[in-house]
């Protein structure tokens, strides 16, 4: 039999991040000493108030359909939290809940862009834009940064990647994979510059409320009602609650796109999970008192990880100012991201994702969603193991 694979499916990249967290934890299994800084994911478990609201609903037989794009109650709460925390006026039919944050991403690009169109995407970027740009048969076109400007593109930078073919930008702060955050004088030249010369923006601010160091950001939407209509704002439960299992995220869109969006949602996933909506209610209705002793910890970690870093010979480390990742830069190693991150696993049973599958072949993404005893055991292997490469 020849299993014929469509071109669509033929030209993506698996997800390098899930393979080696999948990797790590099958050394873990097999009973090896991994450390794994791979995680995409907080450490912490969702909290209970979250679950029990899901278990309750699940109990009382909240267990069918419900409407594709979200309950109603949601959409509303999800509005109300643009409102309150971002100043922003949305309609609950301009809200879309999906399967998670990837989903309502992958819904946007496929509502927006085709064939011809180009999708400027600054790198090192998460690494599924590129592919979910070309499963839309749309071109990615990258934007490359270096540490030397934080990972953030200049103004000049973003008006001379822009063509007549440009459809959308994707911006991502703070940042998965460098952690690394836009102030919001940065966000409005970014946006004014999209607005002038009619170019979409995807924000995903899954990681809004990951901050470090006083750092403040600023929705892109929020400088002006030009800014908010060229904007669609990506979101998501999975980091800020905890709920990455749960596959919950949501989008707000100028009302034309969230239509095209319900429409493609409806005839692909549906809706997502019934009971899990009910505990994505309980979280954003709640404060956000959870996070507090989530971001101490974090801050605690980020730190202790920077500081080791940057004393290890041949890495150099900018602290970032959000997310939980840390970026450093190997270049004065010799080696390339996937050696690198080869060899370490090998040596020393340290897993991180090599900056390649990020666009950044000079770096490797540590993350610190992983406990304090950990980071101080995984921080020395990497430190003996980079001091072996420099004998
Ligand atoms: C984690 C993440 C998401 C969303 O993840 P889901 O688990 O699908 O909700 C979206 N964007 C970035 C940059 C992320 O790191």
């Amino acid at each position: 039999m020849n299993y014929k694979i469509s071109q669509r499916a033929a030209s993506l990249s698996p997800s390098l991040t899930l393979a080696i967290d999948a990797k790590a934890k099958a050394m873990k299994a097999a009973g090896e000493d991994v450390v794994g800084f791979g995680a995409g994911e907080p450490d912490f478990d969702t909290p209970q108030f979250i679950k029990d609201a899901a278990a309750k609903a699940l109990a009382a037989g909240f267990t069918k359909y419900t409407p594709s794009s979200g309950i109603p109650e949601l959409r509303q709460a999800i509005a109300d939290k643009f409102k309150r925390e971002n100043g922003l006026t949305y309609k609950p039919s301009q809200i879309i809940v999906s399967c998670g944050g990837k989903h309502s991403c992958y819904n946007v690009i496929l509502a927006t862009c085709q064939e011809g169109d180009e999708v400027l995407i600054p790198a090192p970027y998460w690494l599924s834009y590129p592919e979910m740009v070309k499963l839309a048969s749309a071109r990615p076109v990258i934007l490359e940064t270096t540490d030397k400007t934080e990972f953030k593109i200049t103004p000049e930078q973003l008006r001379a990647a822009i063509t007549p073919r440009t459809r959308l930008l994707i911006l991502n702060s703070p940042s998965n994979p460098t952690g690394s955050v836009y102030t919001p004088e940065e966000t409005k030249a970014i946006g004014d510059i999209c607005v002038e010369k009619g170019v979409l923006i995807m924000s995903d601010e899954i990681y809004e409320h990951l901050l470090y160091d006083g750092a403040t950001v600023k929705s892109v939407a929020s400088f002006s009602p030009a800014h908010q209509e060229h904007t669609i704002i990506v979101h998501g439960f999975a980091k800020a609650w905890s709920m990455t299992g749960w596959r919950l995220g949501f989008l707000a869109a100028p009302e034309p796109i969230a239509r095209a969006i319900d429409a493609v949602q409806s005839h692909s996933t549906s809706n997502p999970t019934s009971f899990a909506q009910k505990g994505a209610l309980a979280a954003i209705t709640a404060p956000l008192d959870h996070l507090k002793g989530w971001l101490v910890e974090f801050d605690k970690r980020r730190r202790f990880a920077h500081q080791k870093l940057s004393s290890i010979p041949g890495l150099s480390c900018v602290n970032a100012k959000g997310a939980f990742y840390l970026f450093p830069n190997i270049s004065k190693t010799g080696l390339k991201s996937t050696d690198f991150c080869a060899k370490l696993l090998e040596a020393e049973k340290v897993a991180a994702v090599p900056g390649i599958a990020f666009g950044a072949d000079d770096y490797f993404r540590l993350s610190y969603a992983t406990s304090m005893a950990n980071l101080e055991k995984g921080l020395e292997r990497i430190e003996r193991f980079c001091r072996t490469l420099a004998k």
